[in-house]
């Protein structure tokens, strides 16, 4: 299912991350920075088995061409990332399904107007919300690019955002191990690739009146964020 995905850092550049995959090439790679060069590098690197001067932590990232991903269905607001925010799914975890069938699923309920839980309705938005989806068994997915904005049904503006979410409503279920460890690296990819602010560091509650990411992620919390900032490797 998954190609060798690795997000390269090059001298501390601050580069969006590179849309999709690039076209043709199997395994598929996020670069950072220079993308052409990271790109030959990483190439050479998955050829010769050896890591390249500049390599961070791999970690495998299920591809939106992977997960079948719709092209954005609207203009999106760029951003530039200054925070991570971690979130739960809300909904129980459903550890059969493919992640591929999660993200086709949220993308087609992101991107029509739909009446939630609560009765509200919510509008359609161009693409899933989230940047990055951890599964219960620990599979991350690409979401939404992560150089423009996520969106939000609560009250603040998640510009400036890479929203992470788990699977799972941590309110009565617990966060797997493997989606602990997976939210832990992503973490790290994240500090590595945009130089993001200890502080700015959080979960959902952190900017908006809601139960979300659950209790149960809210205990766990001040480890993952320990570890997050003890750095890699
Ligand atoms: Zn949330």
């Amino acid at each position: 299912m998954f190609g060798v995905i690795s997000f390269f850092v090059f001298g501390g550049a601050r580069d969006a991350l590179a849309k999709d995959s690039m076209p043709g090439a199997r395994p598929a790679l996020f670069g950072l920075g220079s993308g052409r060069l990271v790109f030959g590098a990483a190439i050479a690197f998955f050829l010769a088995g050896t890591a390249p001067s500049f390599a961070a932590e791999p970690l495998p990232i299920l591809p939106r061409t992977d997960w079948g991903a719709k092209a954005p269905s609207m203009l999106m607001s760029p951003q530039v990332p200054t925070h991570v925010t971690f979130h739960h799914s809300a909904a129980k975890q459903r550890p059969g399904k493919s992640a591929a069938s999660k993200m086709l699923s949220l993308q087609r309920f992101s991107q029509s107007s739909e009446k939630l839980a609560d009765g509200r309705t919510k509008k359609a938005w161009a693409d899933v919300p989230y940047h990055f989806y951890i599964a219960a068994d620990g599979t991350v997915a690409e979401g939404r690019d992560v150089s423009f904005a996520g969106d939000t049904n609560t009250d603040y503006d998640p510009s400036g955002h890479i929203s992470i979410v788990l699977e799972g409503n941590f309110e009565n279920e617990l966060p797997g191990e493997a989606q602990i460890e997976a939210a832990i690296s992503l973490g790290h990819l994240m500090v590595a690739a945009y130089q993001i602010d200890a502080a700015n560091f959080g979960y959902h509650q952190h900017h908006a009146s809601t139960a979300c990411p659950g209790a149960n992620f809210v205990k766990v919390w001040p480890l993952v964020r320990e570890r997050i900032l003890a750095g890699g490797g």
